[in-house]
């Protein structure tokens, strides 16, 4: 890129991300996710080094935070109130560790305090002879603002530090620490403004960030804010802090609240552990935590280290990966599901978010897409927690042109049939048709998959065909198939139409378990199904089953057990059992007896396996008493690793875990 170029370039990056901190910082709305944030950031911060001479002093890329508006009470702090520097990986992690043992002479012992990183907005209290007199935001962290009436309304925060043995307290001391909102309080906080017609927070610490700042506390005093205390900024005629824990057990000391997740560590490992320990744990915890941050522990070593002009060089966050994500809807469309409800999907402009690909987000039901107020075109916020399907938070920005707003169908999509409101008081709306072609579609093709009766070929493409050909009218049908049939299927030659006839016939081998999954009884999954094969052993005894003695079992709760006992009161549903019956579909459950081999042992399988698929392998560990678990830590056993692992392998190597081949994998599972 020419100098000139970069120039221009430089000044449209940073008017962007001025005008992104002013909606995030200033008026808590943010309108992109954080990391397309970061990402423009990064940009900017690499030019800047390119070409040094174009820098401006009062670039975003420098500066922290944004500046109090104008008309605020401010407040000058005392000692800078920095940002932090981030590393999204173990291996930046590392490397930063290695830049601070360097810069103290890579002779030192050094001690490290590990620390949730709480995703709320940062405060500094001043407490003067104990008393709270001031309460302030960071600001750009030179300036900040007073928020002194909002701080007291925080039932966390002691408007007078408790007397203590283990710290005298001192003549003023500045703490920092974050305010934040637990997720039970923030949902409701959302489902309220939603309720009103308010706009709502695209997270917790937007909700945070926009409570702080109200200027009737009687508001924000509603709004159950929290803090946390996580930081020394400032302390004047009292005993010195040596460490930073030492700081931590004071403040605890004195009656402020200190995070009980924080640990001091003794060495790099026991940090890189922590971190794993909570990115696995992260959904349970009751507020949101966006990663961890580590701290030099000493004080006179963090003097040593210094600060850049927006981070101290000290301290560090590793962030875990971001549940959000901005994209455009580029159309709704209506689901028929196995069970008839329609269910409305938005389709996606692809995104990566928390590492997968999202390309379609649920949009739960037609009430939902009011609330929103989401038509095609608009740009989107959409979140992916865990193995939670992708739903979108909010719209960030209308489209443009001419909006189309979102009928509701008046037919079913899958088979033009009527719909119903379904029962009172619930908003989904359900094809009554017991001969859906739609639910009929999503039936055959969940009953053939993976998990299910697992038949290779067997998917949406060829499930379509049979259906507009009148080859399948029921799941059972699949088994009437013959090759004369499947010849008159698209780019099916005689190869093609044998292999999947031999694979649909290998299928009526496949376990209990198999079948009661591929069959679709609403909320019944794959673990529920496999609990009750292998306790039943028969179909025969399970179809005959009371709610009473199917709540009795500790998996099966009340929901699950009344559509177990719904679905098999149904006649066509043991008409349809009689027919799989017939053509020898296998209704009985190997009983397991499971071996000892890997008992208590925890698997964690990366990269592309050879020879056996990560299910057959999964099923291997747990015959022999293992478990897989999906995240590497210390406590994990063995990763197994296949061709191009992904960042699973890198931390084991850190951990000095036991890495295993599959072909090594295969070997231990048949070694006698
Ligand atoms: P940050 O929030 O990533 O990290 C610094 C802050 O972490 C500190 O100020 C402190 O308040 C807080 N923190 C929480 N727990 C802590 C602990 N235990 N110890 C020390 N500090 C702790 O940095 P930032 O500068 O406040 O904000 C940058 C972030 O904001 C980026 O992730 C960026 O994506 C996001 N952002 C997003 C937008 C947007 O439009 N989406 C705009 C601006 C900034």
């Amino acid at each position: 890129m020419k100098k000139v170029q970069a120039q221009q370039e430089i000044e449209r990056l940073s008017k962007e991300i001025e005008d992104y901190n002013y909606r995030y910082y200033v008026l808590s709305q943010p309108v992109v996710a954080d990391k397309e944030y970061d990402i423009l950031l990064k940009k900017l911060v690499q030019l800047e080094q390119k070409f040094p001479a174009l820098k401006q002093p009062n670039s975003p890329a420098q500066r922290i935070g944004a500046k109090v508006e104008a008309g605020a009470k401010t407040v000058k702090h005392k000692a800078k109130m920095f940002s932090l520097d981030n590393t999204y990986s173990f291996d930046e992690l590392v490397e930063w560790q290695q830049r601070v043992e360097k810069g103290l002479g890579n002779k030192e012992k050094v001690e490290y305090v590990v620390e949730l990183k709480i995703d709320g907005v940062s405060a500094a209290l001043t407490y003067e002879h104990g008393a709270l007199i001031l309460g302030a935001t960071r600001g750009d962290g030179v300036v900040g603002e007073d928020i002194t009436h909002n701080i007291k309304t925080i039932r966390s925060i002691p408007l007078q530090l408790k007397e203590n043995t283990f710290w005298p307290i001192g003549k003023l001391l500045e703490i920092r620490g974050e305010v934040y909102v637990n997720r039970k309080d923030f949902d409701k906080l959302n489902q309220e403004r939603s309720a009103a017609g308010q706009e709502v927070f695209a997270n917790p610490r937007n909700a945070t960030g926009g409570s702080v700042k109200l200027l009737d506390s009687r508001i924000t005093a509603k709004r159950h804010l929290q803090y946390f205390a996580h930081s020394f900024g400032f302390l004047k005629g009292g005993e010195p802090f040596e460490t930073h824990w030492n700081f931590l057990e004071a403040a605890r000391a004195c009656g402020l609240c200190v995070n009980s997740c924080s640990r001091l560590c003794q060495n790099f490992e026991e940090v890189l552990t922590y971190c794993q320990e909570y990115q696995d744990k992260r959904e349970s915890i009751p507020y949101e935590v966006d990663g961890v941050v580590v701290k030099v522990n000493s004080l006179a070593q963090q003097q040593r280290l210094g600060a850049t002009l927006k981070s101290p060089r000290w301290a560090v966050a590793y962030k875990f990966p971001a549940y959000q994500a901005t994209t455009e809807v580029e159309d709704i469309i209506v689901q028929v599901g196995r069970t008839g409800v329609l269910t409305p999907v938005a389709q996606l402009k692809p995104v990566e978010c928390a590492g997968v690909t999202i390309a379609r987000a649920t949009l739960h039901n037609f009430d939902e897409i009011k609330r929103l107020g989401v038509a095609k075109g608009d740009r989107v916020l959409i979140e992916r927690a865990g193995d939670v399907i992708p739903k979108i938070v909010k719209v960030v920005s209308a489209f443009t042109g001419k909006k189309r707003a979102f009928a509701v169908p008046g037919k079913c999509p899958g088979c033009g049939g009527k719909i119903v409101q379904d029962k009172e008081g619930q908003v989904a709306c359900r094809c009554v048709n017991p001969s859906c072609f739609g639910q009929l579609e999503r039936s055959l093709v969940h009953f053939a998959a993976r998990g299910a009766m697992d038949i290779e070929g067997f998917g949406e493409a060829v499930v379509a065909q049979l259906l507009d050909k009148g080859y399948a009218k029921d799941l059972a049908d699949i088994y009437f198939l013959t090759e004369e049939h499947l010849l008159n299927l698209e780019l099916f030659k005689e190869k093609k139409a044998k292999n999947l006839l031999l694979a649909i016939e290998k299928s009526k081998q496949q376990p209990l378990s198999r079948f009661l999954f591929g069959l679709g009884i609403p909320n019944v999954g794959e673990k529920a199904a496999y609990t009750l094969a292998q306790r039943f052993g028969e179909i025969d005894n399970i179809s005959c089953l009371k709610a009473e003695e199917l709540e009795a079992i500790h998996e099966i709760g009340t929901i699950m057990s009344d559509a177990i006992v719904e679905f098999f009161s149904s006649t066509s549903t043991m008409e349809l059992i009689e027919k799989f019956k017939k053509v020898g579909v296998n209704m009985r459950e190997p009983v397991e007896k499971k071996g000892r081999k890997f008992l208590g042992k925890k698997f964690v399988f990366t990269g592309e396996m050879s020879g056996l698929t990560r299910r057959q392998a999964g099923d291997l560990v747990r015959q022999s008493g293992g478990e897989v678990v999906s995240s590497v830590s210390r406590k994990t056993d063995f990763l197994v690793a296949g061709e191009s692992p992904g960042s699973k392998y890198d931390k084991a190597l850190q951990l000095g875990l036991v890495i295993l081949t599959p072909k090594k994998f295969e070997e231990m599972v048949h070694e006698k």
